[in-house]
């Protein structure tokens, strides 16, 4: 399209499936990240849902596909802009300014912030950790306590700042069920003879794939999934973890002591992300995720015919899907900028 300029904002999973579409389409793109690496929240985990496939490897074609013409900005953070009719002014933070034809919007979402549950003692006691801590300890190649110790039992508690009226989010964050499972199965092979639990609602194993691995946490890999919601963790003097729950199935009363708690905490708007959207003048759903047209088609459209939407700002997503919605927002733009010079 005659070298007219495209940014996109987010360099997650979305964010790359989109810069790799349009300047094979003519646009001049130029992608903006806040953090110093590409890649997003896939940047961090080890081995993906349903298939363990390597994140490195899934991250690199992703990059692979991006043409070197795409002009990236990593450190930098969009904090402010105004939209027109036909043209979009950003500011950056660093003081910069850029502007373009037409805006993606792929900022993705943060994790749920698990010292607001204080129940669960997460940044009070020693051996309470996220999900996402423990990817990292499988990037790093080894699993411990905070007093190095090899854990001899481990729970995971589901839906924590998802599906939590009191904590103000109403919705399901869809990927946290799956990675529990896939961790706890991760932890079997690393620790043969652990106990390790999983503290559910309900499952939500929507995906292909997904109820089978649940299956296999349960016949081949002995894991114990206990329907119940723990109710408080307080700390034994050895740097365990002693929980409190019911089990809703027997609704029988539970204690339980473990090595670690890791809590699956939801998934919520990116950081910024509302007060960008503000200046923008993009609006919010009742979630404070971005809201699009459409929710079931025109999901990527804004009420600016230039502006588009792509992967987890819009809600919780897999990374199937944030690329899938990445690569449409892009022929989306593409449209709409096409019908509105022609
Ligand atoms: C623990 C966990 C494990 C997961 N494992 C899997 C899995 O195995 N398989 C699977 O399919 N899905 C998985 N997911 C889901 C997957 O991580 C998301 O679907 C995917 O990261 C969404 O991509 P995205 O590009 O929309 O957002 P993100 O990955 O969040 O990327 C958004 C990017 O935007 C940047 N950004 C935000 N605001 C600004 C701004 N104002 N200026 C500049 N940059 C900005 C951020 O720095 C970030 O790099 C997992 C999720 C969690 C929580
Ligand atoms: S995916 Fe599972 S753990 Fe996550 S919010 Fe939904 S029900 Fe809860």
């Amino acid at each position: 399209m005659d070298g007219k300029h495209i940014v996109i904002v987010g360099a997650g999973p979305a964010g790359l499936a989109a810069s790799s579409v349009l300047p094979r389409l003519g646009y001049r793109v130029t992608m903006i990240d806040r953090s110093n690496t590409l890649g997003g929240h896939l940047s961090k985990w080890y081995q993906l849902f349903p298939d363990r496939a390597a994140a490195t490897v899934l991250l690199e074609q992703l990059t692979d596909e991006v043409p070197d013409s795409v002009s990236t900005m990593l450190g930098r953070e969009v904090t402010g802009g105004s939209v027109s009719s036909g043209a979009v002014e950003l500011t950056l933070d660093h003081g910069e300014h850029l502007s373009a034809n037409g805006l993606i919007m792929a900022t993705g979402f943060d994790l749920f912030d698990a010292r607001r549950k204080e129940e669960y003692g997460y940044g009070i006691y020693d051996n309470v950790f996220t999900q996402a801590e423990i990817e990292e300890m499988f990037r790093q190649g080894q699993i411990e306590t905070r007093h190095h110790r090899k854990p001899r039992s481990i729970a995971f508690l589901h839906c924590v700042g998802s599906r939590d009226l009191k904590a103000g989010v109403a919705y399901c964050s869809k990927v946290c069920c799956v990675t529990g499972v896939k961790q706890a199965i991760e932890l079997r092979e690393l620790l043969p003879d652990a106990a390790i639990y999983n503290f559910y609602m309900d499952l939500r194993m929507f995906g292909r794939g997904f109820e089978e691995l649940y299956q296999q946490a349960q016949e081949r890999y002995n894991i114990r999934f206990v329907r119940g919601r723990i109710s408080e963790a307080a700390e034994s003097s050895d740097g365990s973890v002693i929980i409190k729950a019911e089990d809703t199935l027997t609704s029988r009363p539970l204690k339980l002591t473990v090595d670690m708690l890791v809590l699956l905490t939801g998934m919520q708007p990116a950081a910024g992300s509302l007060e960008l959207a503000a200046k923008l003048g993009l609006v919010l759903g009742d979630d404070s995720f971005l809201k699009p047209y459409g929710l079931t088609q025109q999901t990527f459209k804004t009420s600016y015919p230039h502006v588009v939407l792509a992967g987890s700002c819009t809600g919780p997503t897999t990374l199937t899907e944030a690329i899938l919605s990445g690569r449409s927002a892009a022929m989306a733009l593409h449209e709409s900028l096409f019908k509105l010079t022609n």
